[in-house]
């Protein structure tokens, strides 16, 4: 069995396949451009390398209920051309697959949760991303959590640091936990890219009391038994210490925070992961 995994981003797209095990055979990435040029490209992608059914991690909003009409279609975006776009729908029409779509994070924690050695296995993980965005994807006692929507934990309200003086990134929220913390934040903050900063800069203790905020309160709302951190931003060795430290500090210390242990794959294995449950639940419905 091949199956496909989509990691639908709003800079980029990822597309790849491999097997149930989680073994990637094959990526390749490209710019994410208007809906219809890149689901062409992702098309294209898989009539050159057939799979048996694939799983997509979008960008969100996103509905992804399974049983709503418009599941798989993009909500109010800020990327305006994505609007109301029936991103699993336009490929299945085309493709004639089984397909599944959940959010990127809620497809990367999948991927760390399916993945992960069976004597590690958690019950319930939270992955973070803290890129150009932050968000955070949930898979609770072997499930994926959707509800209203889905979590979208990178907009949470965290408390302002007493010198931290930047207005916030966020366009809706100006200075919720994305606002204060992405990337973009670091950027506007220092006026430099965050990859530019040292090990020693301050910026790193103030990101890691932000993030330290989001991590305790997960821990005291849905106590998971992992949460894992990913993202360009996340790069910097000297963040994730920090935040362990800020979040010892708020919950006095119980609890662990590994990295994420695929190396940047964890979405796209989390996609593929959901492609082979698209596959199982076609073949038990027939
Ligand atoms: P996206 O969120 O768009 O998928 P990334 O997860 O790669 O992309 O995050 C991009 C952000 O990560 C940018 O704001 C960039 O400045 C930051 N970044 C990239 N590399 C590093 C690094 N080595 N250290 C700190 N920040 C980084
Ligand atoms: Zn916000």
């Amino acid at each position: 069995m091949r199956i496909g995994g989509i990691e639908a981003g709003g800079t980029k797209f990822v597309c790849g396949y491999g097997t149930t095990d989680g073994t990637i055979e094959h990526m390749t990435s490209f710019a994410t451009g208007n809906p219809e040029e890149t689901c062409r490209q992702v098309i294209e992608y898989f009539t050159e390398h057939p799979v048996d059914a694939i799983g997509i991690g979008a960008f969100g909003p996103v509905d992804v209920k399974e049983h709503s009409p418009s599941y798989g279609t993009i909500l109010e975006t800020p990327k305006t051309a994505w609007r109301q776009f029936p991103l699993l729908s336009t490929l299945k029409q085309a493709l004639g697959l089984p397909m599944k779509l959940d959010t990127d994070v809620n497809c990367a924690a999948l991927g760390e949760a399916r993945f992960s050695t069976e004597t590690d296995r958690p019950n319930s993980l939270i992955y973070i991303t803290v890129g150009t965005g932050i968000g955070g994807g949930a898979f609770i006692e072997n499930r994926l959590i959707h509800g209203l929507l889905h979590p979208e934990m990178g907009h949470i309200t965290v408390q302002r640091h007493p010198h931290d003086t930047y207005g916030g990134s966020c366009p809706i929220h100006h200075d919720c936990l994305e606002g204060l913390a992405s990337g973009p934040a670091i950027e506007g903050r220092y006026h430099t890219l965050a990859q530019m900063l040292p090990e020693e800069h301050p910026a790193w203790s103030l990101q890691a009391y932000y993030l330290g905020q989001m991590t305790a309160n997960l821990l005291l709302t849905i106590s998971p038994e992992r949460i894992i951190f990913g993202g360009g931003v996340m790069k910097q060795p000297a963040l994730l210490p920090l935040i362990l430290e800020e979040t010892d500090k708020r919950l006095h210390g119980y609890l662990q925070l590994p990295k994420p242990s695929f190396d940047g794959l964890s979405g796209l294995m989390g996609a593929i992961a959901l492609g082979a449950d698209a596959l199982k639940e076609q073949g038990a419905a027939q």
